[in-house]
């Protein structure tokens, strides 16, 4: 090990995560080396490189992304709601402090405009150094950085965006305020008139009262709401999910407005979102359908 890893969760080379969101099972990672362990002013944040998964990501004890299976999560809480505007020309990235969403947008034809919230700039500077192949979007000349808080920054923009994505950590710790009722009620605001949102949203394995409580905010605030999933091995339980909504009325979340062609997947370098996975992540398990209905 080069660097001494502040956090007590590696044991013989293996790293578990460690969080009190889901009690009673984890998932553990070989580590060939601690690349970087510092604490931020916001979190703790720690890059090792692994035996199975590449370079990886970890805030506070949680994976983040890991090299193997990033493109699983990035390519689909961007290009769901992308692919879902008739015109995303201008686009709010909340969060995302790796750069693997922007890399993302950046690729869609029709945005023209990216503006980009992170509250600590030390994700940033850490992901440049360690993780180029995230850290690349952040090089796009549609983005315009801005470091901060999400929830702040939402206070004082209205009625701007075509799409606000948000690339968030999971509930705890600075991400908080991202996942409440007034957060959702700013976006809606943020929003131009049938402007989409969509937010990291939850596991259905972990915790299905997690989603559905998501899932109720965002109905709250917009006419359509959906929880669409990516699977991603190394997240809690393998899977991720993300809830849009909406302000068009007439949207079908199954339908993308932009279907991407064999050669578009080719030329933006998508390796897991196509238009036939669109489709798919709106289809949910049987006891999922069933629960988000009840509850
Ligand atoms: N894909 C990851 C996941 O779900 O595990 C999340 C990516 S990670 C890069 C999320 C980013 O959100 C972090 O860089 C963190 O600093 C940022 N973040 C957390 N709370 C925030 C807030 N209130 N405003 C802006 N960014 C925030």
């Amino acid at each position: 090990m080069k660097k001494q890893l502040k956090m007590n969760s590696l044991k013989k080379n293996w790293f578990t995560e460690d969080c009190e969101m889901w009690p009673g099972g984890t998932f553990s990672v070989e580590v060939k080396e601690v690349l970087y362990s510092e604490q931020s002013d916001y979190q703790e944040i720690t890059v090792f490189d692994t035996t199975k998964f590449g370079k990886v990501l970890v805030l506070d004890g949680i994976i983040q992304c890991t090299e193997k299976d990033e493109f699983a999560y990035q390519e689909s809480i961007a290009f769901l709601p992308l692919c879902l505007h008739k015109n995303p020309e201008k686009v709010l990235i909340v969060g995302g402090g790796d750069g693997g969403v922007a890399r993302e947008v950046a690729k869609h034809p029709q945005v023209k405009e990216i503006l980009q919230v992170e509250i600590d700039e030390k994700v940033i500077e850490v992901s440049k150094k360690y993780l180029p192949f995230l850290a690349v979007g952040f090089e796009s000349p549609k983005l315009k950085l801005h470091i901060g808080d999400g929830f702040e920054f939402m206070l004082n923009h209205k009625n701007e965006f075509d799409v606000i994505i948000t690339d968030s950590s999971d509930p705890v710790g600075p991400a908080v305020s991202l996942f409440r009722d007034h957060y959702f009620q700013l976006m809606k605001s943020a929003l131009k008139p049938n402007g989409i949102i969509c937010s990291q949203a939850g596991t259905v394995w972990n915790d299905l009262d997690l989603v559905s409580n998501i899932l109720n905010i965002c109905k709250k605030q917009f006419p359509k709401a959906a929880y669409a999933y990516a699977s991603v091995p190394t997240y809690p339980s393998g899977q991720i999910g993300f809830v849009i909504g909406s302000l068009d009325n007439d949207i079908v979340f199954d339908k993308p407005e932009r279907v991407f062609t064999e050669e578009d997947e080719k030329e933006m370098k998508l390796r897991y979102y196509s238009s036939e996975i669109h489709k798919a992540a709106f289809v949910l398990p049987t006891f999922v359908r069933q629960h988000l209905a009840k509850n």
